[in-house]
C-alpha cells in the first residue's frame, strides 16, 4: 500500500537524514526506501491539543515530510497537563502556530503548515489539501464526522482516537476496507467538560502515530475493523470487532463484517 505517491520517484536521503533516522531504518520493512516514502508524505492532523501533541511530535521526529496541523483554539493553562506541544510561555497563542514552533525544534527537516482555522464541510478540502491520510485528534463528535465524510469521499484513511479520564479508544477507518466513523457513532453526543489524565492522550496518541506510520510504510497490519479500547485504571486493552452498517448515511449500502 503506497500512500505517498508514485514509487521510485523520491529524492535520496541525505547523510544527515540517514544518521537521524538510523535506528528506525533498521526495522525490517522500514528501510531507507520507507524513510524516503515518509519524507514524501503529507499528513493532516486535526487538532493540536492532547492527542495532537504526541501525534505531531512523533510524526515529526519520525520524519514525515509535511504535517498540516489545524487548530483554531488558543492555549490555556488548563490545557497544560496534557497538551505537551505548548507551555506557559504560549498561553494565549494559537495552538497550530505554537505547534509549528515546537515541531520545528524537534525536526527542522519537516515542513509544518500551521492552520489556525475552523474545520467544516466547506473548509476541510482546502485544509487537508493533498494529505495521504487524516489523524483525528479532536475532542468533539460533530467535527469528527466532518473528517469522516471527507475521508470517505476521498477513500483515504482516518486514524481515529478519543480519550476520557484514564481511558481511550482508537481505530483506523478506511472505507471500503473498514466501517466508517458514522457506522458506529451517532451524529452527536452531548457532553460538557470531561476529565482527562495527561497520560491518556499520550497512550492513545502514540497508538495513532504508530498506525499512521504503518499505513505510510505499508508495514504490518493496520487496525482495520476493530476498536481498540484502553482502560488505564485496569491496565487493560480490548479489541472489539466493528462492522459496516447498511444504514450508514456516509458509507452504507455495502454491509460487511470481516
Ligand atoms: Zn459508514
Amino acid at each position: 500500500m503506497n500512500f505517498a505517491g508514485r514509487k521510485d520517484d523520491y529524492m535520496p536521503l541525505t547523510p544527515e537524514e540517514i544518521e537521524r533516522y538510523n535506528r528506525q531504518i533498521m526495522i525490517e520493512g522500514w528501510d531507507i526506501a520507507g524513510q524516503e516514502r515518509l519524507r514524501a508524505a503529507t499528513v493532516f492532523i486535526a487538532g493540536a491539543g492532547g492527542l495532537g501533541s504526541p501525534v505531531s511530535m512523533y510524526l515529526a521526529s519520525a520524519g514525515i515530510g509535511t504535517l498540516r496541523i489545524c487548530d483554531c483554539g488558543e492555549t490555556e493553562i488548563s490545557n497544560l497537563n496534557r497538551q505537551i506541544l505548548h507551555d506557559d510561555a504560549r498561553i494565549g497563542m494559537n495552538k497550530a502556530l505554537s505547534a509549528r514552533q515546537t515541531l520545528a525544534r524537534i525536526n527542522p527537516n519537516v515542513n509544518v503548515i500551521a492552520l489556525p482555522e475552523i474545520i467544516t464541510d466547506e473548509s476541510i478540502a482546502g485544509l487537508a489539501s493533498d494529505a495521504a491520510m487524516i489523524v483525528d485528534c479532536l475532542d468533539n463528535l460533530e467535527t469528527r464526522h466532518v473528517l469522516n465524510r471527507y475521508a470517505v469521499s476521498r477513500g483515504i484513511a482516518l486514524v481515529h482516537g478519543a480519550i476520557q479520564g484514564l481511558s481511550g479508544q482508537i481505530s483506523v477507518f478506511h472505507t471500503p476496507h473498514t466501517p466508517c466513523l458514522a457506522c458506529i457513532l451517532p451524529p452527536k453526543i452531548p457532553h460538557g467538560l470531561f476529565p482527562v489524565a495527561g497520560v491518556a492522550p499520550g497512550v492513545i496518541g502514540l497508538l495513532q502515530a504508530t498506525e499512521a506510520i504503518k499505513l505510510l510504510l505499508g508495514l504490518g497490519s493496520p487496525l482495520y475493523g476493530s476498536l481498540l479500547m484502553w482502560d488505564g485504571a485496569r491496565a487493560d486493552f480490548q479489541k472489539i470487532p466493528i462492522c459496516r452498517s447498511p444504514e450508514c448515511p456516509v458509507c452504507g449500502g455495502d454491509a460487511a463484517c470481516k
